[in-house]
């Protein structure tokens, strides 16, 4: 099965533990308020790889990556679990681990057979009431909170992201409402909270696409740290 990806970092220290590879798939369901990645939410107009292709590239990074492994991200990757699952037994064999960084609103029995054989998950918990989520992502709150379960229910290691944007997620009450979320899972290892910038401006001029916070500031530093007092306070 043939897949589209959009580009492959070769090292991040961001999206996984230790030293990764980061495969950013392409297609996405949502279209959240603040992307970041307006680039990866179509799959037209990109050549179709072949998995043994992608994971011979991947495999010249072995010497740095042993320790840490590849992350699939996006776009969402989970549109493509089975490309992903092809590429996952080859990096496997070859000894390497494999993370996927996804907002969990995909689900069928191509991503149930991935998350059998996946090491560990990067979930995005983007908003934390059912109304906020629909509204700024055209997701559901809900079908993250599934797939949470699915993590749960398969010991899958998991690190839990929320970006935060001044003015829509930004008050102590969403990130004590996200720490209630969060509570019962015992597979979430780090949950880490992500303030909002606005580096992706030139993405969307250049996508002709309107960054529908143009106008929202990026969240500070000092509110950034109030809020994660919150969060990891008593
Ligand atoms: S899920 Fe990720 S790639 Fe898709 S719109 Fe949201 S932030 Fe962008």
């Amino acid at each position: 099965m043939e897949g589209y990806i959009h580009s492959v970092q070769s090292f991040s220290t961001l999206d996984g533990p230790g030293i990764r590879s980061v495969v950013f798939m392409a297609g996405c369901p949502l279209r959240c308020v603040y992307c970041h990645n307006p680039d990866t939410w179509t799959m037209t107009n990109l050549p179709k790889t072949e998995p043994s292709d992608l994971v011979g590239r991947l495999c010249r990074f072995i010497p740095y990556i042993k320790r840490g492994g590849v992350t699939f991200s996006g776009g969402e990757p989970l549109l493509q679990a089975e490309f992903i699952s092809e590429c996952t037994d080859a990096l496997h064999e070859k000894g390497l681990k494999v993370a996927v960084d996804t907002c969990g609103n995909v689900y069928n029995s191509q991503v149930a057979k991935l998350l059998d054989n996946i090491d560990m998950a990067l979930l995005d918990i983007k908003f934390t009431t059912e109304e906020d989520y629909r509204r700024h992502t055209g997701g559901s709150l809900k079908s993250t909170l599934d797939f949470m379960g699915e993590l749960e229910s398969r010991g899958i290691r998991t690190w839990i992201r929320h970006v935060v944007v001044p003015g829509l997620n930004d008050d102590a009450q969403d990130i004590e409402r996200l720490k209630r979320i969060i509570e019962p899972y015992k597979v979430i290892e780090k949950t880490e909270l992500l303030p909002f910038r606005k580096l992706c401006v030139e993405k969307y001029e250049k996508l002709g696409v309107k960054l529908r916070l143009a106008d929202t500031p990026e969240l500070t530093e000092e509110r950034l740290k109030e809020l994660e007092a919150v969060l990891y306070g008593d």
